[in-house]
């Protein structure tokens, strides 16, 4: 088995629009820093659906050729998050599939936290699986389930998986937008201006496309898609909200609103949050780009230390993480980062980034600095300790990898040659995404270890 099978990815639907997959299309580079693995696009023209997924990026895998074969009215569409091991086109979204009521493409953001044992029923039932995917289950599940209308085999089948999901049904005539109950991976809805719908994981998708947002696809909530008609919702679940918390860390885009809040504003937030709780003598705060740029300056706005760009990031090479060896990780953040040695010589510096996971990233940042000639650095942190593996649809790695699970705070410092280190609390990181007294609506477990299923 894979090291990680989870699908940390972006979902788009776009129904009642003659353009319908070149919507999909525009939605998915909107979104494509969820994924860089692979992308794809399925779209319906009433009678049959088209399918065009590949590895590689958005713009690798489409071009106006490919996107004129995808037609008809509606499109869901993917882009898929690297994994260790198998990165198979077999792996690629949409899951496409025919079955007893006609044709069917599905796509999935989220990890379900059941799959190999629904899988292992499956397989003992005499299924055949062609990818590592726990989106597969889905198909399964679908066709087999005894309803006769795909809506009402969707709710069977959902009954039946555990864990996070955001998923995007398409069939021949109607759309499907499904969140998991506790509504862990974002899904919003949106208006077309040609008075279509469309579904994403991030709201930046409506800004591109000109499209309204609504309001966020409910957890629990099954919207129905069909022609003429407004979304019909129907309540699956019970809603027990515990969103993603790393979202706001991390994941999401800057400009998104997700979980109903705008990403950057509570990002900034965590920044002023980081400045009351570890603040220090400094001449300049600089980010990580282009994960710390909206904490560093929430952070130079609350400490009055000026904030400058002393980092420049090369944006032609991939994300770090994905690498799957760490030889070539250190190579990696070397091409991507380079210092300016004209901000950062002789002063004391004050960097900024959203998380340190494996730590190999803030140690090769902070030797940069020293480097570049920083009289001294102060490694901030806008999340809590990373102490725990994420099984809901964020890459992380294994616990023994995370240093934040096997070091204290004063050794990763030392581990990481900074001068000091502060991290936010988890008390602070829900004050910055405006949480009640408790943490009932957030999933903070990668912070925490506290799981929720
Ligand atoms: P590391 O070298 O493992 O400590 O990586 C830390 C860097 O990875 C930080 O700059 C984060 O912005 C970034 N990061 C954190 N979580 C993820 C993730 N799930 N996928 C990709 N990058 C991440």
């Amino acid at each position: 088995m894979r090291e990680n099978i989870n699908e940390k990815c972006a979902v788009v639907g776009i129904f009642g629009h003659e353009e319908a997959s070149k919507l999909a299309y525009f939605s998915l580079h909107s979104l494509q820093h969820r994924g860089q693995e692979a992308a794809g696009i399925s779209s319906s023209d009433g009678t049959k659906l088209h399918t065009i997924k590949d590895r590689g990026l958005v713009m690798r895998v489409f071009n106006e050729e490919k996107l004129a074969t995808l037609s008809g009215s509606s499109a869901v569409g993917h882009t898929r998050y690297s994994t260790a091991g198998d990165d198979s086109i077999l792996d690629a979204q949409p899951v496409f599939a025919r079955y007893d009521l006609g044709e069917m493409a599905i796509v999935h953001n989220g990890n379900l936290t059941n799959a190999e044992v629904v899988r292992s029923k499956l397989i003992e039932q005499g299924a055949i699986f062609q990818t590592f995917m726990d989106t597969e289950n889905l198909i399964h599940l679908i066709a087999k389930s005894q309803q006769e209308k795909l809506q009402d085999r969707i709710i069977d089948a959902v009954q039946k998986i555990e864990g996070a999901f955001s998923l995007v049904f398409l069939s021949r005539t109607k759309m499907f937008a499904m969140r998991d109950r506790h509504g862990f991976r974002p899904l919003s809805l949106g208006r077309l201006s040609n008075g279509g719908y469309i579904v994403a994981s991030e709201t930046c998708a409506f800004d591109l496309v000109g499209a309204k947002y609504i309001r966020d696809v409910e957890p629990g909530e099954l919207l129905v898609f069909e022609e003429g008609k407004a979304p019909q919702s129907v309540k699956v679940f019970e809603a027990t909200p515990k969103h993603c918390i790393f979202e706001y860390v991390y994941f999401a885009r800057p400009d998104s609103h997700v979980f109903g809040q705008s990403v950057y504003q509570t990002r900034k937030n965590m920044g002023k949050e980081l400045a009351k709780m570890s603040p220090v003598e400094a001449d300049v705060v600089i980010p990580v780009p282009d994960g710390g740029v909206p904490a560093a300056i929430g952070y130079s706005q609350e400490s009055g230390i000026p904030y400058e760009m002393g980092i420049m990031r090369n944006h032609y090479v991939g994300r770090t993480f994905i690498e799957p060896t760490q030889e070539m990780r250190d190579l990696k953040v070397k091409m991507k980062l380079s210092p300016m040695e004209e901000i950062i010589k002789g002063k004391r510096v004050v960097v900024v980034d959203d998380s340190i996971v494996r730590g190999t990233t803030s140690r090769r940042i902070i030797r940069m600095l020293k480097e570049a000639g920083a009289s001294e650095v102060h490694m901030r942190v806008s999340s809590p300790p990373t102490t725990d593996p994420c099984f809901y649809g964020v890459d992380t790695p294994t616990k023994e990898k995370l240093i934040a699970a096997n070091m204290t705070v004063d050794e990763i410092c030392k581990y990481i040659e900074a001068d000091s280190l502060g991290y936010l609390d988890e008390a602070a990181l829900l004050k910055s995404v405006n949480a009640t007294d408790d943490n009932e609506n957030y999933c903070t477990a990668c912070f925490t270890g506290k799981y929720i299923v």
